[in-house]
C-alpha cells in the first residue's frame, strides 16, 4: 500500500465527500459503515435513471423497453463479476443480501449434498448469518457442527485450522474479515487446505468485499456471499459468487417463475444458470445501484480504500490506547483490524456509550453484533463497535476521541 502526503489526502477526501450528499444534510460522524454504508451520487442517480428510462419487467418481455431493463440487469452482473474476477457470470446469483446468499448455499448444497455423519467446520466469530444456516442444517441432517476457536486476539493458524480437518468434514464456512474483531482469515490457505481435505469452502465476504480486493479465481473459494449496501449500493440486493461445476449440481432454492426451462402438470426443468437460482421478478434497480457502486468504488481503486481505511484504523487505535479505561478487542496492531474498532469503556454500559456519542453526533453501533457466540467467548455481552468507510477522514476520528473523552465523566466517573 502506497502512502500518500498530507495535502493529496485532504484532495481526496474533498473529492470522495463531494459524491456523498447525505454529509452536506446534517452535521454528523458516521463511523457504523460495517453496518450499512452511504450512498454516493451517483448510485442514486443510476437507480433514477433505470426507473425513469429503462423499467420494465427483465429477462422476460419482447419489447423494447423490457430488452433494455434485461440489458441493464445483466450489464450490473457483469460488474460483479469483473468486480470479483469470477470466469463467467453464469457464477453470479443475484440475491437480497449476503444472509440470504448463505442462506442459499446452505438450503440448496447442504440438503443435496451433506449427508448425516459429516462434519461442517465452522468458527466462533462468525456473524450469525454465517452460523445459524449451518446450525439448521447440521440439525436437519444429523451432521456435526464444529466451531473453531481463534487465539483471543482473532487469529487462527494454519496449524490450528489443519487440526480440525478430518476426513467426515465436508463443508467449512467461515468469514474472510471478522464484522466484530476486524480481524481478516487466510481464506486462501484455508480454502486450500479444505480442498486437500475434500471439503467446500464458502466465504463470508460481507465485511471484506467492500475493503480489500477479493478475487475469487485467487483465494479458489467455492462459494462467496456479500451485500450491496455495505458496498455503497442499494439495500435489498445482495449477490454470490460460486464455481460453475458445483451450480450446475445444485437443485433450485426457490421455485416459481424465470427459474423454470419447461413446466407440465407433472413437473419441471430448471432455466440455465444463474437464472435457475432467480425465482420470480428481481430487483433490477437494486442491482443497477450495485452495478454503479461498484464502478465508483473501481474508480477509486481498492488498493487506495484500503490504505485510507488503514491510515484512519491506525489513527483511531492510537487515539483510543491514550484515552485511560477503554479497551480494545482482539488484537492491538490496527493492521490486523480492516476499519473495524470494537471496544468496551470500564463501567459503562455499551448502550449508554452510544447514546452519548449520538447526544455528540457521533454514529457508532452497541450490542452483540449478531454474533452472540463470539461475544461469550470474549466474556462480555455486548461492546460498542466504529468502523470505517471510504469516505471517513482524520477530523471524523478526532470527533469520535473527543466524544470517547467524555464518556465516563457524562456517566459520573471522575477520570
Ligand atoms: N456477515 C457479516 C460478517 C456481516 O458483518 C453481516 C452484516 N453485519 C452479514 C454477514 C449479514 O449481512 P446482511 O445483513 O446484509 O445480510
Amino acid at each position: 500500500m502506497q502512502e500518500i502526503s498530507r495535502e493529496q489526502r485532504q484532495l481526496e477526501d474533498q473529492k470522495i465527500l463531494s459524491k456523498f450528499l447525505i454529509f452536506k444534510s446534517a452535521d454528523f460522524t458516521y463511523l457504523d459503515n460495517a453496518a450499512t454504508t452511504q450512498k454516493p451520487e451517483c448510485v442514486l442517480q443510476a437507480m433514477n435513471n433505470y426507473y425513469r428510462t429503462q423499467n420494465a419487467n427483465p429477462l422476460r418481455g419482447l419489447y423494447k423497453l423490457s430488452i433494455a431493463a434485461t440489458d441493464a440487469y445483466e450489464d450490473a452482473r457483469e460488474e460483479v463479476r469483473k468486480f470479483l474476477n469470477a470466469e463467467s457470470t453464469e457464477e453470479i446469483v443475484f440475491t437480497r443480501n449476503a444472509t440470504e446468499s448463505l442462506n442459499l448455499v446452505a438450503y440448496s448444497y447442504g440438503r443435496a449434498f451433506i449427508k448425516e455423519g459429516d462434519e461442517i467446520v465452522i468458527t466462533i466469530m462468525e456473524h450469525h448469518s454465517n452460523m445459524l444456516p449451518w446450525q439448521q442444517l447440521a440439525k436437519e441432517k444429523g451432521a456435526k457442527l464444529t466451531y473453531i476457536m481463534p487465539e483471543e486476539d482473532g487469529t487462527i493458524t494454519e496449524e490450528v485450522f489443519r487440526s480440525y480437518m478430518n476426513p467426515h468434514v465436508k463443508l467449512v464456512a467461515m468469514t474472510q474479515v471478522s464484522n466484530v474483531l476486524g480481524c481478516r482469515n487466510d481464506v486462501k490457505t484455508f480454502a486450500r487446505i479444505a480442498h486437500e481435505n475434500g471439503a467446500v469452502f464458502v466465504c463470508d465476504g460481507a465485511q471484506s468485499v467492500p475493503h480489500i480486493k477479493v478475487d475469487v479465481q485467487d483465494l479458489d473459494v467455492d462459494f462467496l456471499a456479500f451485500s450491496g449496501h455495505k458496498i455503497y449500493g442499494p439495500m435489498g440486493i445482495g449477490a454470490f459468487y460460486g464455481k460453475k461445476e458445483l451450480l450446475d449440481k445444485m437443485p433450485p432454492f426457490l421455485f416459481g417463475g424465470e427459474m423454470i426451462e419447461y413446466v407440465t402438470t407433472e413437473g419441471a426443468t430448471w432455466n440455465e444458470l444463474p437464472h435457475k437460482f432467480e425465482a420470480g421478478t428481481v430487483n433490477a434497480g437494486g442491482a443497477v445501484g450495485l452495478g454503479e457502486a461498484l464502478r465508483y468504488v473501481s474508480s477509486i481503486g481498492m488498493d487506495r480504500i484500503e490504505e485510507r481505511e488503514a491510515h484512519l484504523t491506525k489513527l483511531l487505535m492510537e487515539e483510543m490506547k491514550k484515552v485511560p479505561h477503554v479497551h480494545i478487542l482482539g488484537s492491538q496492531d490496527p493492521e490486523k483490524h480492516y476499519g473495524i474498532v470494537t471496544f468496551t469503556i470500564d463501567g459503562v454500559h455499551p448502550h449508554d456509550i452510544a447514546a452519548i456519542f449520538d447526544e455528540h453526533n457521533v454514529d457508532i453501533r452497541a450490542g452483540h453484533h449478531c454474533a452472540q457466540p463470539l461475544m461469550k467467548f470474549c466474556g462480555t455481552p455486548s461492546t460498542t463497535r466504529a468502523s470505517i468507510g471510504l469516505y471517513n477522514t482524520e477530523e471524523d476520528i478526532y470527533k469520535f476521541i473527543e466524544a470517547l473523552k467524555l464518556i465516563r465523566g457524562e456517566m459520573g466517573y471522575n477520570g
